[in-house]
């Protein structure tokens, strides 16, 4: 009797430190809302979030196709 009472006190303390966790999912879900920040292609001057942005090995471009126009 007094393992039962041990087990169900551990069990107890288990869920109480589960329940304590905050819950990273939700905050995982939304997407960021800040300002994007932007590049500007070497070859048209135009400007891209850098997401978009083509890497090369000069400058960042708007395109593959401007990359490949100038360093190619
Ligand atoms: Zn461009």
């Amino acid at each position: 009797m007094k393992y039962l009472i041990l087990l169900v006190m551990v069990l107890a303390g288990i869920w109480w430190i589960r329940k304590q966790r905050p819950d990273h999912k939700s905050a995982q879900q939304s997407k960021p809302s800040g300002p994007q920040a932007m590049v500007t292609c070497a070859h048209c001057g135009a400007h891209v979030p850098s997401d978009d942005a083509v890497a090369g090995q000069q400058a960042v471009y708007c395109s593959e196709a401007h990359r490949q126009l100038r360093e190619a």
